[in-house]
């Protein structure tokens, strides 16, 4: 953002006052490295506190900028914070690319040649909405719809599309993933000639899954599913299973799974996925579909990251704001179901989750030893960045020796002070894109964009 130019910033007195406040402040460049520090971020969390060593007092918020130390908000939504949002997204593009390659971040590189599956399960019709069908064919509407037509997932009847019975699906599609996680180890001892008990013996189904939000306001599921051997998830599965016959097994369990769930005031409805299930196989040079890890990794990366709609950011959506926000009246009417079905005795749940219309499950969510977690993840980076700033806690003086560190933290605020530093935030933020934007075209490597779009 050029300063300057924005002439409406000079129309602010906040704006202005709080810009002349920090030109002025002696302590402006500690205040910027903060700012650099959280990587921009939107929203910071304010701290004060102290860090002790033994009896010495080796850090403390009093001698910072408005005596506060600024920390990450952490959120993971790009419409909240870009910067956290891309750490979170690094984060898990890491998670998904040692699991899928393995070899890294702990994960034994013997995973690589385990079968290796990318699927994605679809939620069921609830009504014909406007879509743009496979090879060019015309939209049940009669229409051919553009790439950028905003009514692309809206129904084509609202008046006899089933926006609760949508609602309810969202609402339980992480128990139906579950349903769908036992059948598939049913439909591979079935393949296998074996009982349930005795696959589970020799091979662990292992999964890294995201939600992902279609424009109709249901959500998709992609998983990328592994096979390991029963105990240690660097042994090959203890029996003979190649990907395709993977792939056949989900999609049988896919077709099998089905869940009984609350639909409210005593009555249950039997839930099940959409008949659209797509597997492709990873790491099979020979089918001219292979996926690279970091592609599968990209994809995954990118939808964690991915709420129901860029302008739903709060929880307890009103119907009115949100289309006043912009959003599409499918998305609305989804909202206002979520409220309406959350009147049913059972379903009063579904209230606070209006925002995502009904879904509650994590948008990320992997089987224990798929590949690292993100809190080791997180650890890493915090080493590497105590290493980088040695400013905290000198430990060149004790030999061996080794001292109690003890930090206590109390939380002060979040956000900046005024919008003059929000703009210099801004600005930080601008030069950190620049430069990142500048690294990227000399290493041009990493994600695929027209593959993650197509
Ligand atoms: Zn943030
Ligand atoms: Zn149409």
């Amino acid at each position: 953002m050029n300063l300057v130019a924005d002439a409406s910033v000079l129309q602010n007195p906040a704006a202005v006052a709080g810009l002349i406040a920090r030109a002025q402040d002696p302590q402006r460049e500690r205040w910027l490295d903060q700012v650099r520090h959280t990587g921009a971020c939107r929203h910071p969390i304010r701290l004060r506190g102290v860090i002790t060593q033994g009896e010495q007092l080796v850090y403390s918020t009093a001698t910072e900028p408005d005596r506060a130390l600024m920390v990450r908000c952490g959120n993971r939504r790009a419409e909240c914070c870009p910067s956290c949002a891309r750490e979170y997204q690094g984060d898990m593009w890491q998670l998904v690319c040692a699991g899928v390659a393995g070899g890294r971040k702990g994960v034994p590189e013997s995973v690589a040649e385990h079968p290796q599956v990318f699927a994605t399960l679809t939620a069921p019709s609830f009504g014909p909405v406007h879509n743009q069908p496979d090879g060019g064919r015309r939209c049940r509407c009669g229409r051919q719809h553009p790439d950028d037509d905003p009514s692309l997932g809206a129904a084509i009847d609202p008046a006899t599309y089933d926006y609760e019975g949508a609602v309810i699906w969202n609402w339980h599609a992480p128990a139906l993933w579950n349903r769908f996680v036992v059948e598939l180890v049913r439909a591979l001892a079935a393949g296998c000639g074996l009982g349930e008990r005795q696959l589970r013996e020799l091979v662990r189904v292992a999964y890294v899954k995201v939600a992902e939000f279609q424009l109709r306001g249901l959500v998709h599921l992609h998983a990328i599913i592994r096979l390991d051997g029963a105990q240690d998830r660097a042994d090959a599965p203890g029996l003979s299973i190649t990907a395709e016959q993977l792939c056949n097994a989900i999609r049988r369990a896919g077709r099998r799974a089905s869940f009984n769930g609350d639909a409210g005031n005593a009555k249950t409805v039997e839930l099940r996925f959409g008949k659209q299930l797509d597997t492709r196989v990873l790491h099979d040079a020979d089918d001219g579909r292979e996926l690279t890890p970091e592609q599968v990794a990209s994809y995954v990366a990118k939808y964690a990251c991915k709420g129901s709609h860029h302008a739903i950011t709060r929880r307890g959506a009103d119907p009115d704001q949100l289309r006043e926000n912009g959003v599409p009246e499918q998305l609305v009417q989804m909202a206002i179901a979520a409220i309406r079905v959350s009147a049913r005795a059972g379903l009063e749940g579904v209230g606070k989750w209006v925002h995502m219309l009904g879904f509650r499950g994590h948008f990320v969510t992997k089987s224990r030893g798929y590949s690292t977690t993100l809190g080791a993840l997180r650890d890493d980076r915090a080493r590497w960045r105590s290493d980088r700033d040695e400013q905290l806690v000198d430990e060149d003086e004790d030999e061996g020796e080794t001292v109690p560190v003890l930090a206590a933290w109390e939380y002060i605020g979040c956000g900046y002070l005024n919008p003059g530093d929000v703009l210099l935030a801004a600005g930080v933020e601008a030069a950190i894109r620049v430069a990142r934007e500048a690294v990227l075209e000399l290493h041009r490597g990493p994600p695929d964009e027209a593959w993650l779009t197509g």
